[in-house]
């Protein structure tokens, strides 16, 4: 079981991680966005954060949908929104809970991410979050359908997670920004595909 502990511990760990590296991730959308995604992560987590103790004491299911209200409302350009309907969605599929099974979890991975695929209308290689998200998402739910826990099943997500990012080089950016670029996005790494495979590791930091 993923306990409420937990999930506050994940969330302040991917802010910590966001606040240490957000130059890096600043660098990376100098290359082929417009250099603010280390900005924009890092304020909207900052915000997100400060208000996890107002409902620490509320379900898992609260304390995500506070932080995709406080995303939504304080991070500006695509990532906000992402980023906020991810937590929106993964937030509705464990309302109420105060622990999660790996059920639970996959619940809400799936969530997440079906909630980033209809707002965003990337695809697989189009050199965004999805590129990561989704291979996670897979790689999470094979590990279930094998009757693995939580621990074991997150590993192979964010093994999934690291391979996609490292895959999202070579592609030519077809959604956001970046698809300005055309062929000059190719050779850089996806700013937003970094961030969330900081995301899912942290996650399982969290957990291991
Ligand atoms: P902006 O591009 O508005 O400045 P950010 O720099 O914060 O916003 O975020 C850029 C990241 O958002 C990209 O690296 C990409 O991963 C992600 N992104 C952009 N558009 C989409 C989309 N339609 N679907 C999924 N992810 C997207
Ligand atoms: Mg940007
Ligand atoms: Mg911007």
């Amino acid at each position: 079981m993923v306990t409420k502990e937990q999930i506050l511990r994940w969330l302040q760990t991917f802010a910590t991680q966001i606040e240490q590296n957000k130059d890096y991730l600043t660098e990376l959308d100098a290359a082929i966005g417009d250099a603010d995604h280390g900005i924009n992560m890092e304020r909207g987590f900052k915000k997100a954060i400060a208000q996890l103790p107002t409902v620490a004491d509320k379900d898992i299911g609260s304390i995500l949908k506070t932080v995709s209200m406080t995303l939504i409302s304080s991070i500006g350009g695509a990532s906000g929104p992402l980023y906020g309907t991810f937590f929106l969605r993964a937030s509705t599929a464990v309302a109420g809970k105060e622990e999660l099974t790996v059920e639970d979890m996959l619940g809400m991975f799936k969530a997440g991410l079906d909630g980033v695929l209809g707002r965003g209308k990337a695809q697989l290689g189009d050199k965004t979050m999805i590129d990561v998200l989704s291979p996670a998402v897979s790689a999470f739910q094979q590990a279930v359908t094998e009757g693995k826990g939580t621990l074991e099943a997150m590993q192979r997500a964010v093994a999934a997670a690291e391979q996609g990012v490292k895959d999202t080089t070579p592609m030519i950016a077809k959604k956001g920004r970046a698809s300005y670029l055309g062929e000059r996005s190719i050779g850089h790494q996806d700013p937003g595909a970094t961030s969330c495979y900081w995301m899912l590791k942290s996650l399982l930091e969290t957990l291991a």
